[in-house]
């Protein structure tokens, strides 16, 4: 039985522990999540969208407190950790106003037919496994379209946040998500493999790393279970040559400093113009070494400590890595004194191809410049990873900025922002960065049959 331990990373010190399920656990949630499917997935649309408008409100209500949990279980600065369960909050809400039209039967050109529609219909029971950057944003885009969907939800959350996850899994309840429908566990890895072979499991959909990414992915197929993978990323974000370049840089520094650079979706390969590389680089490493770093409850700091301190040794020994290798480092690197899981946010140029980090997804405070010629070599150096979360193209002509952008082989392509993620729009990748989409319409037509019904 493996127990979840939180540690808030800003004192090193343990918080809680939480027991963790047993062998006979594996079975009882298996077997309540998929007894529970039947009840829910008959309840009403609109009252699934009526309960799922509660846990918004509650979401809005207690998004000070909640924020102030995730700042001190991960390390999230408190604006940023409200911002984010005003954020779950909207999601759920997004469904609760649009789920039932978009379960809505679609009549089709019955081509002969007296009739030919498309029923949308939930699966079942589904495992989702989550990551602890964006603990209630991450578990929503999940959890909100699939139990509108009418789906039922085994939730494996990081261990890192597992306090919030079991505040989650209430708020669900209180809304009025039947206590079996929505099931927090706190399983090990082998548990989960074991609910993702079982025939009572449905569809996993997991966010996070590409090695966990791969081992439950790898399970789900041998299984012939339908999986959607969020995994990492390393986005590029070109600057055109007609961009203002002081202001860029110091919009793009609080991008990437955003959640101490512990984003998938976070601008983390900057590509500039040659000429423009120096002012670029210096405004950025004066806006890095300026941030305030510390204490995350401290309405003034804008970068906390990384999610542990093995996170923050990890990031610390890239960049060392990056600069054995040749590059330059411009501010920062260094872990901080003390005990927290601190770091000076750093500014890296001269990563070549044959460096680690050039191919790496750097998953801390760390803005890697590179400069190029031209902006067919942008588009070269952009597409030239492993991942496709996103990318931005930054430049006043809105028209040649869209059609570089169009050249991005990403999910999610954007003009003079980054990462921007609302209810409404879909949210993936392409390449190492994964398969499938959350939010929007998309996020309900993974883990639903779309079933046909004709009528001769
Ligand atoms: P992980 O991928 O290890 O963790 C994410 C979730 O997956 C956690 O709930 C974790 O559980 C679980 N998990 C890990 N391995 C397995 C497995 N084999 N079977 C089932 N569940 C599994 O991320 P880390 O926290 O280790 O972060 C490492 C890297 O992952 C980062 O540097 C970054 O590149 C990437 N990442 C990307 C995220 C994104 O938003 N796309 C979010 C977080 C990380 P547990 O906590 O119990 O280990």
């Amino acid at each position: 039985m493996a127990t979840y331990t939180t540690t808030n990373p800003t004192t090193g010190t343990t918080e809680r522990e939480f027991p963790g399920l047993d062998a006979e656990g594996v079975e009882r949630v298996l077997d309540q999540s998929a007894t529970a499917f039947p009840g829910w997935k008959d309840t009403p649309a609109e009252q699934r969208a009526s309960i799922l408008s509660k846990a918004a409100d509650i979401y809005d209500s207690r998004k000070d407190e909640l924020g102030r949990l995730i700042a001190s279980e991960m390390g999230k600065p408190l604006q940023e950790a409200v911002d984010e369960a005003e954020l779950a909050g909207a999601i759920f809400r997004w469904y609760s106003e649009h789920g039932p039209d978009l379960l809505e039967r679609e009549e089709l050109d019955p081509q002969g037919a007296a009739e030919s529609v498309v029923q949308t219909r939930p699966i079942g029971s589904l495992v989702g496994v989550m990551p602890w950057n964006y603990p209630y944003y991450q578990a929503a885009r999940f959890a909100a379209p699939n139990l509108m969907a009418g789906n039922t939800i085994i939730l494996k959350h990081a261990e890192i946040c597992a306090w919030s996850s079991e505040v989650m899994a209430e708020i669900l309840h209180t809304a009025g998500v039947p206590e079996e429908a929505y099931i927090n566990v706190f399983a090990s890895k082998e548990q989960i493999a074991d609910m993702i072979a079982d025939p009572r499991v449905r569809g996993i959909s997991l966010t996070g790393s590409e090695r966990a990414g791969s081992s439950v992915a790898e399970t789900a197929g041998r299984n012939l279970k339908k999986v959607v993978l969020e995994l990492g990323g390393s986005d590029p974000l070109i600057v055109l040559d007609d961009a203002d370049i002081d202001q860029v840089a110091r919009t793009v520094a609080k991008a990437r400093l955003s959640n101490t650079g512990q984003a998938c979706n976070s601008p983390k390969r900057i590509i500039v113009p040659n000429r423009h590389v120096d002012s670029f680089v210096s405004t950025i490493s004066a806006a890095f070494s300026q941030a305030s770093v510390g204490d995350p409850t401290d309405p003034e700091v804008q970068v906390g400590p990384l999610s542990s301190v093995t996170a923050r040794d990890n990031v610390v020994a890239q960049v060392q890595d990056a600069v054995e290798q040749g590059a330059t480092l411009h501010t920062g690197g260094r872990s901080s004194d003390g005990p927290g899981a601190f770091m000076e946010p750093a500014v890296l140029t001269g990563v070549t191809p044959k460096m680690d980090a050039y191919s790496e997804e750097i998953f801390g405070p760390v803005a890697v410049v590179y400069g190029v010629d031209s902006v067919d070599e942008a588009v070269e150096l952009a597409n030239d990873v492993g991942f496709g979360l996103s990318g931005s193209v930054w430049s006043p002509d809105l028209d040649r900025a869209q059609q570089v952008a169009d050249r991005l082989d990403v999910g999610m392509a954007y003009i003079n922002e980054h990462g921007t993620t609302l209810p409404g729009l879909p949210f993936g990748g392409v390449k190492r960065s994964g398969f499938g989409r959350e939010l929007g319409r998309w996020g309900m037509g993974e883990f639903v049959n779309t079933r046909l019904r004709r009528t001769a």
